[in-house]
């Protein structure tokens, strides 16, 4: 069994000393950082199972960290929870635009913050065996294959890509620009009604296996994906 490390940036010296202890007591691997600039020079050449990155940071602020982690090839699909501070809370979807996976408010209990590191690390992407399960589907990442209850489903790259964002994340709603952020990628000039053009498609290629309700609409929003019983 291999061990899961952790990035934890975080200035304050208390609760950085608090959560490497909860941390390392529940069996992970952990690495410090005293700011965004140390947590950058660490991850030059380690590569984290995940990072706990705090908002509030002297210097580079750790929603600027997140969007330059998300940005950078090597760490792009590094998994990121982002500790705020009350008050912070309607920054919300600012954290999740920059990339964040998941936030927690303080103070929170080190129960809760291991709860929600293992929660991430389940869903977020490539587990070991580079295989994604949500209820009958499967995707086989490494063979580019998608199954569901054994039969190969036909989809297109973009609506495999889209599939895969969605099975990472499940029961989280997306807006379009987050879906084309993740998906498509900043570089790339594309228009918000392309998303729905291309979830439409990812249902059709589901509809005949019966699962194509999972990619679900949320009004006002965007979309969601819940995983099929
Ligand atoms: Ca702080």
């Amino acid at each position: 069994m291999t061990t899961n490390t952790i990035l934890l940036v975080e200035d304050e010296p208390d609760i950085r000393d608090m959560l490497n202890f909860a941390l390392t007591r529940a069996a992970f691997q952990v690495w410090e950082a005293e700011s965004a600039e140390d947590a950058m020079h660490k991850l030059d050449g380690l590569l984290p199972s995940l990072v706990i990155i705090d908002w509030m940071l002297p210097g580079m602020s750790g929603v600027e960290l997140a969007r330059r982690l998300r940005k950078d090839d090597h760490t792009r699909h590094l998994p990121i929870i982002m500790l705020t501070a009350r008050g912070e809370e309607s920054d919300k979807l600012k954290s999740f635009d920059s990339g964040v996976d998941d936030y927690i408010v303080k103070p929170f209990s080190p129960r809760e913050l291991i709860a929600r590191v293992k929660a991430l690390l389940r869903r977020s992407g490539a587990p070991d065996d580079g295989v994604l399960e949500a209820g009958p589907i499967s995707m086989n990442l490494a063979a580019h294959q998608v199954t569901v209850q054994g039969e190969v489903v036909k989809m297109g790259p973009t609506e495999f890509r889209l599939l895969e964002m969605f099975m990472s994340n499940p029961d989280r709603a997306f807006d379009r620009s987050q879906l084309l952020d993740r998906v498509w990628g900043r570089s790339v000039y594309v228009e918000e009604r392309t998303v729905d053009v291309h979830v439409l498609r990812l249902r059709k290629a589901l509809k005949p296996y019966g699962v194509h309700t999972a990619v679900q609409t949320v009004r006002g929003v965007g979309y969601r994906f819940t995983p099929p019983r």
